[in-house]
């Protein structure tokens, strides 16, 4: 096994549970070795951080799967498997869907397992985990038993490794729009068409707080994809919910989800512009009692930050002037460079241009099942902020 050592005083954050090695902190590699193939990572020194997998093609060279000297291999991976579902079991009992791997945060990165009811979307986003691709999928059969596997390893991110953008089913065929239940509520997830994975599952836990907080309301969902927010915000007693998605499909799909739980006479779907209706909305005099923002990520590097910001500052500005007194403002960033104080202040400034003043009554993040890790702070990415308008 090759062994990459690290360069003096650049070992720290690796060796702080990091799981990253960019190639310009190696100081050298030593021994032969194939892309995708399994090194030791040793500081400076020579002392043993752990145990990865390597691309040497990619920025992030090495990332670990483990901090002791076990063998990678089947068992590896069934025991990670088995952790990261023993996990959920306790942490969301009885979750018929949910995010059963995730990646970093599951110890076991690039790979990420959904689970939608009986069936599996896997994505291997990195050269080292998609060589046990077919190992991982084995395990997976083996533990759950899926009615089916879908892969969806259509990630731009795979460009970076040098992956082909590929998907599909992983064996036998199955109908893609699949039925799943989250709070009590259906919702189709089309596992071939939708984003990503088909849904975001991440923003289960926020889409509750906001059905628990909608009882009354006049309700705009921006950025709504297939109506998650909407749903639920119906479902909890609003008397009247727009959303507005750029995507023609997912108003579509949005449409039949609201139909589906008994809500569609509430709740009405606009394929267009979510920066032009804000505007529109603004001229137009129409009020809301809760705005929710969840676009997608601005900042999709920390270059990108100042457009992002003007972008998130944007939205909630308009946001916050289409709201009655009173009304509640639910601002989602998913930018994992864009960290929490800052849309913390985009809010506050937002707030302080409309005059307007306003107060926190719950900052949430991603759901249970998906963990961030402490020393991996970008892994923290999905903020949602309530705030009370006044
Ligand atoms: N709130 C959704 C997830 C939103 S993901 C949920 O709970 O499931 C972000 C969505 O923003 C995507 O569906 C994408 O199609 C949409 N989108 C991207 N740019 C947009 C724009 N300028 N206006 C409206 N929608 C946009």
């Amino acid at each position: 096994m090759a062994v990459v050592q690290i360069g003096r005083g650049l070992h720290h954050r690796v060796a702080a549970g990091h799981p990253w090695v960019y190639r310009n902190e190696i100081l050298e590699i030593n021994g032969r070795y194939g892309p995708g193939d399994i090194v030791d990572v040793v500081d400076f020194r020579g002392r043993f951080i752990g145990r990865g997998y390597i691309n040497p093609s990619s920025q992030i060279t090495v990332r670990i799967l483990t901090r002791d000297h076990e063998e990678i291999g089947e068992d590896f991976f069934a025991r990670r498997i088995r952790a990261a579902r023993e996990y959920r079991s306790r942490a969301i009992p009885g979750a018929g869907s949910c995010r059963l791997v995730f990646g970093e945060a599951d110890f076991l990165p690039g790979l990420i397992v959904d689970k939608f009811g009986d069936y599996l979307v896997i994505q291997t986003l990195a050269l080292g985990i998609d060589k046990w691709k077919d190992v991982i999928v084995s395990v997976l059969r083996d533990q759950i038993s899926p009615a089916g596997i879908y892969e969806r390893n259509d990630a731009p991110v795979r460009d970076l490794e040098g992956l082909d953008r590929r998907a599909g089913f992983v064996g036998e065929r199955f109908d893609p729009r699949i039925l799943i239940d989250e709070n009590g509520l259906s919702f189709i997830v089309d596992v071939e068409k939708g984003q990503k994975t088909g849904h975001f599952l991440d923003q289960r836990e926020n889409r509750e707080a906001v059905r628990r907080l909608s009882g009354g309301l006049r309700v705009l969902d921006c950025f709504c994809y297939t109506g998650g927010f909407s749903v639920h915000a119906a479902a909890g007693g609003a008397v009247e919910v727009e959303g507005i998605d750029v995507s023609e499909w997912a108003t579509g799909v949005a449409r039949e989800n609201a139909r589906l739980n008994g809500v569609e006479g509430v709740c009405r779907f606009t394929a267009a512009n979510s920066f032009d209706e804000l505007r529109r909305r603004e001229r137009s005099g129409d009020r809301y009692d809760m705005v929710i923002l969840d676009p997608p990520a601005f900042a999709k590097s920390r270059e990108a930050l100042e457009g992002a910001a003007r972008g998130y500052k944007e939205i909630n500005l308009r946001a916050i002037k289409l709201l009655n007194p009173g009304g509640i403002l639910v601002s989602c960033s998913c930018s994992r460079h864009f960290a929490e104080d800052l849309l913390l202040g985009i809010i506050r400034d937002a707030l302080s241009d409309a005059g307007r003043a306003g107060r926190v009554i719950e900052k949430r993040t991603q759901a249970k099942d998906h963990p961030f890790v402490l020393a991996a702070p970008e892994s923290y990415y999905l903020k949602c902020i309530l705030v009370s308008v006044v």
